[in-house]
This record gives structure tokens, sequence and C-alpha cells, in this order.
């Protein structure tokens, strides 16, 4: 038997029982390679043993890989050993998991993937039928972060807000729970864990106004064990019957108005982290609902647990401590942003710390035991503030950071210096390894804003933030998106060396024993660098951007590296500044290991050329237009509706040139099972035909610049 797990003693026991109790033949349930996977198996997670149990690899979550077979001398023969194309172009942002030779992970829309990881072989899929049109509830792409694995079981989450149990040998549905009201915006894009024998999962939609929460189901019974609510109920509304009852004063003490008529935002969308030594959960807590602080609380409190890192009793889900990277949001400076667990040297003490890099642009390092703020600095430019007090901990912002006197022009921003992407720490080098990322927004107060039931409910004008139309206006702001992968000494708090980008949203990193760091990039470079210099030593062309992060794995002696590639996510949805974008080819599994000779080939999809149309439109149509354009399609069809290649580049649409319809997709819903929702809630004929006006416009500008 290989592999740490299988090799445990419970396994043992495991295999014993089933083969008394009958029925299971003990060579059927050895299938179920995660039967093995206990509690004990997860405490003790080592990647050493050729596994990546959690989603960050161990309960610490550095996404440190202890294999040396695949290092700085020998990643010069590393080639592909063998790759899986998945039925949809929309962002892969799974981390996979790998228990004793399958490989488990998800894709967009939702989907779980078990392969045999040696061979590539698919074992088996299983698709929650997320109707298409819920894709609209989701700000950033229909992206998926992977798997929980446990006791012979797959969890994960979907876009329309269940948590699914599978037999992870047949990936057969055990258990499905609805976790979250489904008349509401709520999604599901994160990895749940499982900590003590239940699974924990989050959920997003602060961008369209809900409140925010974790829950934590049995995962045997798929019961709810405990849920912990990061925005207190409205004010004079009972509590919940929750594990934040507590609390519920202290939060509504931060809070001004009716924050409930929003929910307030707070969504725990993505870290979620056990902390075995204090035996907590550190959850990351994300923006306010809607962004702008006035409109949100009166521009009056903190609005606690918004932006902020919350530490929960394991056992009871009750509240232990905080921190605050962002009180009184309004940038959508999520602090969801992965967490890694660490002990550290600092001033000669030892300290167990939790490290998180999130939105607003500040490395922090915090003391585990009791949420103090060690350190902060920031690790990209930053012009919303003048630093952190130490003796507070809270930011110093700058003048007109709220822009109360006209637009403020922010670095970083609601993209963030950093955002899901995982980072990793290499105890090896003491070095975090961070894709971090300049991307401005000017923030702008939104005069005329009125709620909207279902759709975006931010409080800004998103107007100032299109796309400029002049080539030269294009370049000037282009030129100002920056990515880098940052080494950062969480000691010192300061940079050790840097792989600069010319663009932003690149992908997740792993740290290797073999002085590596592995990251793919926005462009479909998969590549390695020395941990210690930053050297690159390899890459490979995936033929398609990379956001996701590595993981790497062994089985029979060989050291393998899997990374999920394709492209997607908030970004280019909602920004569109992607170099000449093109149609985005199928997202893909590729895995290497060295002497790997598997062939690959993507071919690019070339663009259909500009949609011109005929019928004439006034200038207030274009007008009335682009305000509408912006207001209802720019955060998935690009800003200034200039494309991304994730979905469709409107201006290139067949059904531009047709009136009707053009109208029967945007509010008769013709392709809602593609994800394109009626938008007939929101808009009247004359506003479908506008935006017709505004897109048909911006084709013929287009195919007029290529002449
Ligand atoms: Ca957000």
């Amino acid at each position: 038997m290989r592999g740490i797990v299988t090799g445990r003693k419970a396994f043992g026991k495991i295999i014993l029982a089933a083969a008394l109790v009958g029925g299971i033949s003990a060579c059927k349930k050895a299938d179920n390679v995660a039967s093995g996977v206990t509690e004990e198996a997860l405490a003790g997670a080592d990647t050493a043993s050729g596994n990546w149990l959690t989603h960050g690899g161990t309960h610490d979550e550095q996404r440190f890989a202890k294999l040396e077979q695949v290092n700085a001398e020998t990643v010069g023969d590393l080639g592909l050993a063998w790759s899986a194309e998945f039925d949809t172009n929309r962002g892969q942002e799974a981390t996979p998991i790998v228990v004793d030779g399958v490989l488990y992970t998800t894709t967009a829309w939702s989907k779980v993937f078990a392969f045999d990881a040696k061979t590539g072989k698919q074992l088996w899929v299983y698709d929650p039928k997320v109707p298409g049109e819920k894709g609209f509830n989701a700000c950033c792409d229909v992206v998926n972060r992977g798997v929980a694995v446990y006791d012979g079981k797959v969890f994960s989450g979907t876009i329309d807000g269940r948590l699914i149990a599978l037999d992870a040998g047949t990936g057969k549905e055990v258990w499905s729970t609805v976790t979250v009201d489904q008349s509401k915006p709520y999604t599901i894009t994160g990895a749940p864990r499982v900590v003590k024998g239940k699974v924990l999962i989050g959920n997003g939609g602060a961008e369209y106004g809900v409140r925010g929460y974790v829950s934590a189901y049995d995962a045997g019974s798929g019961d709810l064990a405990w849920r912990f609510y990061t925005v207190p109920p409205g004010p004079g509304a009972p509590a919940d019957g929750a594990a934040s009852d507590d609390i519920i004063e202290k939060m509504r003490a931060t809070w001004e108005g009716d924050w409930s008529e929003f929910g307030g935002g707070g969504t725990v969308w993505d870290a979620i982290v056990y902390d075995q030594e204090f035996d907590q959960v550190l959850i990351g807590v994300g923006n306010g609902a809607p962004w702008n602080h006035k409109i949100r609380s009166n521009g009056k409190g903190d609005n606690l647990f918004v932006s902020s890192v919350v530490a929960l009793d394991a056992e009871t889900g009750k509240y232990k401590w905080h921190y605050q990277g962002t009180p009184g949001e309004t940038w959508d400076f999520t602090q969801t942003q992965p967490i890694i667990l660490a002990d550290l040297k600092i001033e000669g003490v030892d300290r167990k710390v939790m490290m998180q890099a999130p939105k607003n642009g500040f490395f922090y390092v915090i003391d585990r035991k009791d949420g103090k703020l060690i350190s902060a600095k920031n690790f990209v430019p930053q012009t919303w503030t003048t630093g952190v007090d130490m003796a507070t901990g809270r930011p110093i912002e700058t003048p007109n950071a709220r822009f109360e006197n006209g637009p403020f022009l922010a670095f970083p921003s609601a993209l963030g210096a950093h955002n899901w992407h995982p980072m990793a720490y290499s105890p090896k080098t003491n070095l975090v390894y961070l894709p971090a990322q300049e991307v401005p927004f000017a923030y702008v107060d939104d005069a005329k804003f009125k709620a909207r039931d279902g759709g975006w409910n931010i409080g800004m004008d998103f107007l100032a933030n299109g796309a400029p139309e002049d080539k030269a206006g294009f370049k000037a702001v282009r030129a100002m998106l920056k990515g880098q992968l940052i080494a950062w000494d969480p000691v010192a708090q300061k940079e050790a060396w840097r792989v600069q980008y010319d663009g932003p949203w690149n992908g997740g990193v792993l740290a290797t024993a073999g002085n590596l760091v592995f990251q793919g990039n926005a462009k479909g470079e998969f590549a390695a660098f020395s941990a210690d210099k930053g050297e690159k030593l390899w890459s490979f062309d995936a033929g398609t951007g990379i956001i996701a992060a590595p993981v790497s794995y062994s089985i029979d002696g060989e050291q393998y590296v899997a990374i999920m590639a394709g492209y997607g996510g908030a970004y280019p949805l909602s920004s569109g500044f992607v170099d000449n974008p093109r149609p985005m080819p199928n997202g893909r599994l590729l895995v290497f290991k060295l002497g790997g000779k598997a062939p690959y080939k993507i071919e690019p999809i070339e663009n259909a050329p500009f949609t011109i149309v005929e019928d004439s439109f006034t200038d207030e149509q274009v007008t009335a237009g682009l305000s509408a354009y912006e207001g209802n399609c720019g955060v998935c069809h690009s800003g200034g509706a200039i494309g991304s290649g994730v979905l469709p580049d409107l201006r290139r649409s067949a059904y531009l040139s047709d009136k009707d319809a053009w109208r029967q997709v945007v509010l008769g819903g013709s392709l809602k099972d593609n994800g394109m929702a009626s938008f007939a809630k929101y808009l009247k004929p004359e506003d479908a035909e506008a935006i017709r006006a505004f897109v048909a416009d911006r084709a013929k500008k287009g195919a007029a610049a290529e002449k």
C-alpha cells in the first residue's frame, strides 16, 4: 500500500470493519482512497508523503511541497505527463486535492472531477447542474476554488449555494444541502474545509447585497452544526439563534442606520483556515454591501466584522478575537484573501502567527493567540493611507480617500493589491511568495443610487472607470496596470526579490523544498523560479491564461506538479483590459513530471469580425446606452464593451444586428442556459435598444480602428 493515508492504523481499522460488515468488500472500499482521510490524517498532513490533502496542502495552508525530485537543478527536464480538457472556457480557480494517487478538482460551473493522478484517466465527473441563469448572481465569474476530502467523501460548493458530499470512490451524491436563501443572490465559489468532522463553507454576494456568514455542517449527515454571522441583524431585529448571537451587541455598536436593507455584506468567500494549535478557525471576511460606507452605514462606524479576520472556536463557532484591517470599509477592500499560519522568530521571540495580504495592500503579521497586530507594511504602492498606526492597529487614511470631496483615484482598488490567488510560504527560505498587482480605480459617489433587487448594489459610479475609447487613452490606462510575483520577508516586512509582469491577475503560487516557486501568469506561461533568488529556471506555454495555484504530489517515486489552466474571474470580466482578447479556449488540467513528453497544443481561436449594424441610432440613444451598459453589462462583458475573451465580445455578436434577436437575449432570456439571464426586471425595451446602439457604436469604432 502506498501513501501515508492508507498506511495509517486508522485505515486498517476501516478496512477491517468494512470487510466484517460485508456488502462492500475490503477491495472495493480500498478503491475509495479518501476513506483513509481521517481527522488524524488531516491533522498530521505532511506534503512529504506525496499527498496534497487540504486546500493549502496542510491545515497551515503554507502551500509548501516538501518534495525535492523536481528542484532547481532538475527542473529543466520537467515536461508534460498528461493533461485533460474541460467543457468550459470560463475561469479555472481550483486547487486540486491529491490522495494516494487520485486527484480531485473542480471546474467553472461547480463540476467535480476525479482523475488517476498518474495516468490522467478520468475516474468520474459530477455535474451539480447549476441553472445557467444563476451565473448572473456571480460577481466574478462562475468559478470554483476546489473540494475538501474527508472520510471517503468529496465536498464541494455550488454557484447556487448548495454544499454537496460525494462518494469519493464513485462520484455519486451522498448528501446535498442548501446553505443559503436561494431567493437571494448568494453564490459559493470557495473551497470547503473539514475541521473536526465538520465541513465549513462560506458564500459570496456582497456586490449584490447579502449578509455574510460561515456555516459548519456535520460531514456524515450534512446537518448544520453551527453558523456565525459576520454582520449583526438589523436594528431591533431578533437574534439569529446562531454562534454569533453572543457578539451581536458589540457588532451593532459599530453600525449606523438600517444596514439590513442591503445585508451589510461581510461574506466569507475564501479563507477559512483551521489553527490546530489554538483550536480555532480563522475566517477572512469580505467587503461591505453596498461598498459605499455613506450609503451602508451613514458614513459612520467601523462596521464589524466587514473587512476583518475573525477567530472562531473550532468546536462551537463562537467568537474569540478579530483584527479589522479596513474599518468603515468603502473601497471593496475584502479581507477574505488566503491566510497562512506559521511559526516566526520575531525580535528573538518565537511567535505563532497568521499572515495575510488582503486587497487593501498591507501585509499583516498577526499573533494567533489573541489577534494582536505584530506588524503591517504595504507590499505595493498605495494611496489610501500613510501607513498603519501600530498603537491602534488602524490605517491612517489620506485626505479624500473616502472621496468625500470628489473622485478619488485609488491604488489599490476593488480588484485588490492581492486577490484570492493563493500565496505560498517556504519555511526553508522564510519567504512568502505573493501574487501582487497594481490596478487603480476612480471612486465616485453614485448620486443617483437606487437599490436594485438582485443586481449589483455598490453605491459607486462605474462610468468613471469605463475603458477609454481612444487608443491613447486606452494605452495610458493600460500602462498603469501591473502585476508582480513578490518574495516577501514577513519578519523584516520587506521585499527580497520580485518578478515584474506587465499586467495583473496572474496565478496563485506553490513553493517547494526543491528551492522552487511555481506560478502561472495571465499570458499562459507556467514558470518555475528559484525560491531564494527569483531566477526563472523553466517555463511552459499553456496556451491559455493561468489564475489558479499549482500543487505537487508524488506517486511511485515520481514527483508531479499540477495546475488548472483557464483564464477568467473578476479582472477580465469587468475591466476588459486584456491584451488582444480572443475567445478563450476550454480550461485544462496540466500535470508535469521529469522527462514528461505528452503532446500538447492549443490552437488559438480567432475573433469574429466586428458586427456592422445598418440601423441608425441617435446620439441620445448611444449616450443612454453607455450608461445602461456600464450599469448592467460591464461587470461581466467588460467596461467599455471592449471584450475580454472570457464572455462573448458583444461588438462581434451576431445578435447585435438584429433588434428582435437582441431583445430576446437581453429581456427574453433566450441564452439563460449559457449564463445570460433575462434583464427584464431591470431594463425596458428602450434600454435594451439603447445598449444595442452603444455597442453598435463601439463595434463601428473598433472596425474603423482596425483599418
Ligand atoms: Ca467584493
